[in-house]
């Protein structure tokens, strides 16, 4: 048993499931969160097949499963005509095709059930208020510290998210890129019985902009995401917005999303941002996970995924490496081209979602005149990723 614990900067999906994927390897391991509790805000993420396979290889989801969603389908219609474009079902024949069901969760839901894990296991510490200032790397340990105190371990995983100041220290590389879209969210209480067309994953397709919302917290509240095109540079993630800014974007769209547009709020906004692909993002004892090694635009709604996804690939290859540094290297190896793949299908993504003129027309033609298993089949290499056979 190596003499010092793994440390592990950032407490958030990402850190927690990495600590979970590192002590089923058999490693110790210290979570150093910089907030002084563990964060319980952010809104909605999509949990897809590959989502919950990584959630059950790390043990996980029977504590998330309880407060997940079961979405009836996912549905994308034309924002101004509302339209249906395309519609999946979600129910027993998706869950047949990948193996796995399709559910929603609201951030803190996930986070929550990711540290009762953590807390339970003998082998994570879990500190926070512990912001991670400085780090080195000593060769046979790294010296890391964080809110003011100086500690050893056998290695560092940074885990600090798309601002990563570990990745910074590694890569000497500078700030995530911005895409000149505006992202907006809000989360509302909805009546019950959830009415049938809230029950679905809907997208919307409108100029210039889209909106996505589904329920979290059991159906009891309805996660809105409208995207637009704008500039907006501040780099946290809970900006306040009034629903006039928001509304100002949507002036001629469907009634259906206006209403839901209309009666959501309070709105927050943030920058949309990624990371260019690249590789060599692990040096000898230390790497990164999540967003700080891959942030995506949201578009393919797999941030949460592939931070899970690489828990499990971080967990496998630490446990047949030889040494630390080889384990990292070998991780990195596997998860780089499927997240390069998904950090430039999400920028592809959000052009044809805000695409105007003739590339809108054509675009809805293709959506309405695909059938829906042709329309799975070009998903499944997100979908039907298994980590531990990777
Ligand atoms: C507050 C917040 C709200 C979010 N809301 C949404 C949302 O509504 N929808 C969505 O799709 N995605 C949201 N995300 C992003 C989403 O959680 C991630 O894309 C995905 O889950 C991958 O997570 P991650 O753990 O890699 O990064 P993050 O979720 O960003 O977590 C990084 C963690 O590291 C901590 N940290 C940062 N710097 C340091 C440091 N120097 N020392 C110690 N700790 C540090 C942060 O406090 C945070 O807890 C949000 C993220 C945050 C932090």
């Amino acid at each position: 048993m190596p003499a010092h614990p793994i440390l592990i900067a950032g407490g958030g999906i990402a850190g927690i499931a990495g600590a979970l994927g590192l002590a089923r390897s058999g490693r110790e391991c210290r979570v150093l969160e910089q907030a002084n509790a563990f964060e319980t805000v952010g809104a909605g993420l999509q949990i897809g097949p590959n989502a919950v396979r990584a959630l059950k290889l790390l043990d996980a989801w029977d504590s998330i499963a309880p407060t997940s969603f079961a979405p009836s389908a996912i549905v994308i219609r034309d924002g101004r005509s509302g339209r249906i474009l395309q519609e999946i079902r979600l129910g027993g024949e998706f869950e047949r095709r990948f193996g796995e069901p399709y559910r929603v969760i609201h951030r803190a839901d996930l986070l929550a059930g990711l540290i009762a894990r953590a807390t339970a296991h003998s082998g994570i510490e879990m500190v926070t208020g512990a912001r991670v200032e400085q780090s080195a790397d000593k060769g046979g340990y790294v010296e890391v510290t964080a809110g003011g105190r100086a500690m050893r371990g056998e290695a560092l995983l940074g885990a600090d998210g798309i601002r990563s100041a570990v990745r910074a220290n590694l890569l000497g590389d500078s700030r995530p890129e911005l895409h000149r879209h505006i992202l907006y969210r809000a989360l509302t209480p909805v009546e019950q019985p959830l009415p049938a067309k809230l029950s679905a994953v809907t997208l919307w397709l409108c100029r210039n902009g889209h909106v996505v919302h589904y329920p979290v917290r059991g159906g009891s509240a309805l996660n809105v995401v409208a995207a637009v095109n704008g500039a907006w540079t501040d780099q946290g993630w809970s900006s306040p917005a009034d629903r006039q800014e928001v509304m100002a974007h949507f002036t001629r769209v469907d009634q259906d999303l206006f209403q839901i547009l209309a009666v959501s709020s309070p709105w927050l906004k943030w920058a949309a941002a990624d990371r260019a692909p690249g590789a060599g993002w692990s040096r000898n004892r230390a790497t990164l996970i999540g967003d700080a090694a891959h942030a995506a635009l949201p578009y393919l709604a797999q941030g949460a995924a592939m931070a899970l996804e690489d828990a499990v690939v971080l967990s496998r290859c630490t446990r047949q490496a030889d040494s630390i540094a080889t384990a990292f290297l070998a991780y990195e190896r596997l998860r780089q081209p499927r997240t390069a793949r998904i950090v430039r299908d999400s920028r592809r993504l959000g052009r044809l979602y805000h695409a105007g003129g003739a590339l809108r027309v054509v675009r809805n033609a293709l959506l309405r005149l695909s059938d829906p298993a042709g329309f799975l089949d070009r998903l499944a290499w997100i979908y039907d990723f298994d980590p531990a056979a990777a």
